[in-house]
């Protein structure tokens, strides 16, 4: 059993539905099919909700309507029969009607979440009108509000999602395919609930985990993990295996094509990821399991957005408990750091969420002197680069020879140095380290 799943452009129009349908039926083998939702209907869901939130009704509705009539060209192409366009039409208007009547009740904030589920719901269900139509009786739909549970902490329950979704498949066990919602889930109260923008890939991942396939397919329109930024690079290569760590650190800082937190249940009950474009089925794509690979630097990533904050106390010179102090201002306002680094009178940290920004710098001022500064971009270069290896730091440090560094994480993991930069010299320290690095 392997476990496929397609992003928002790859079921993004009825031809590339039809495309997909193509690649999962060219063998036998047995599949769990995860779908988003068709390009631009979770943003369009979250606005509709928003409108909804701010008390405009008729907004949140005729937006509701625009995006319905959206379904209707999208229908008669992708169906040929009238018997199953009449089926599409129908399930398509039910779940209109259905966030329609919810429009029109009181607004509390549950409704969010059951609004913004819709697009995956319809989805999955469209495609598997389309797959009856062309392989009757191969394929079935499970629904992932039946087994996708979180636990208190909003970690997925492995257990319970294993159990519940080995018994839906043994309810099933005549399909070859089973398709099924990614990003939907229910919370520890049992209450429907989503697993963040950009989610589907972390369903594929819990799912793959649960039952111990061989293999997770996340089916994108690239091929593969890139070495650098391909909007900002030229010429940047697919990556052909990845560690986990490797992957989980260039997921996280900036590579957008894997949601960060999808690596975790693969690693933990280490199954196999494979990146694959469905445009070019064929290619290799990156593969990422529990290996080390030889290369040493794989790849460059970027993350914008980021605020560093520094600060400096002349009582911290063979202080013991400064940093306890400093790190307990962010756990207090539940803020994550990224980076840090420290001399014997200052620290520097860098957060990607400024929620707090305000409350924390008060916090802290009780420390010592605060500076901040905004704008930042944390530059990643991930890789196998153990400390026994020599001139990877100078090849770096020549690259950066032109541009000024706020700060320098080395060390930290074998497989992850980082850089502070301002956001106006990413460009520049993407392409510097790419010649570098990459093109000796
Ligand atoms: N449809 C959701 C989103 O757009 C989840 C996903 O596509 O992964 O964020």
């Amino acid at each position: 059993m392997k476990v496929y799943k397609f992003g928002g452009t790859s079921v993004g129009t009825p031809d590339r539905m039809k495309h997909v349908a193509e690649l999962i039926t060219a063998d036998n083998e047995k599949k769990i099919i995860v779908l988003s939702a068709i390009s631009g209907t979770t943003n369009t869901l979250v606005e509709i909700g928003d409108l909804f939130r701010l008390g405009n009704i008729d907004g949140a509705l005729a937006q509701l309507e625009e995006l319905r009539a959206t379904y209707d060209p999208f229908i008669q192409s992708l169906l040929t029969k009238a018997s199953n366009k009449k089926i599409a039409f129908k399930i398509v208007n039910q779940y209109f009607d259905e966030m329609h009547r919810l429009i029109h009740q009181p607004f509390y904030n549950q409704i969010l979440k059951i609004i913004v589920i819709n697009g995956e719901l319809i989805s999955t269900h469209l495609f598997q009108t389309y797959l009856n139509e062309k392989h009757p009786g191969s394929s079935g739909l499970i629904p992932a509000s039946e087994f996708m549970y979180l636990n208190e902490s909003e970690e997925p329950n492995m257990a319970l999602i294993s159990a519940k979704l080995e018994s839906l498949l043994n309810q099933n066990t005549a399909y070859e395919l089973h398709i099924t919602q990614g990003f939907i889930c229910r919370n520890c109260s049992g209450g429907i609930d989503n697993l963040n923008r950009g989610g589907s890939d972390y369903s594929a991942t819990i799912m793959g985990a649960a039952l111990n396939v061989q293999e997770i397919q996340i089916w994108t329109d690239i091929d593969g993990m890139h070495n650098n930024d391909p909007r900002i690079v030229d010429n940047t290569k697919s990556i052909s295996n990845l560690s986990f760590e490797e992957a989980g650190e260039l997921a996280y800082f900036g590579a957008k094509i894997l949601h960060p937190t999808c690596i975790i249940p693969a690693q933990q009950f280490d199954i196999p990821v494979r990146i694959k474009n469905t445009m070019k089925p064929l290619a290799h794509g990156t593969l990422i399991t529990s290996n080390q690979n030889p290369e040493t630097v794989k790849a460059i990533a970027a993350k914008d957005g980021i605020t560093a904050i520094k600060i400096k106390s002349s009582r911290m010179i063979l202080a013991y408990g400064f940093l306890r102090k400093v790190f307990e201002v962010f756990e207090h306002y539940q803020t994550p750091i990224d980076m840090i680094t420290t001399s014997e009178i200052a620290v520097s940290i860098t957060i990607d969420d400024p929620k707090f920004l305000e409350q924390i710098i008060l916090d802290l001022q009780k420390y010592g002197k605060v500076e901040v500064d905004v704008n930042q971009t944390i530059i990643c270069i991930v890789g196998d680069m153990v400390a026994e290896q020599k001139g990877i730091s100078s090849e770096i440090f020549k690259a950066l020879e032109e541009i000024p560094i706020r700060m320098i994480s080395y060390g930290g993991s074998r497989n992850n140095i980082s850089l502070l930069v301002k956001n106006n010299l990413k460009e520049k320290t993407l392409k510097s380290l790419n010649s570098h690095l990459f093109n000796l």
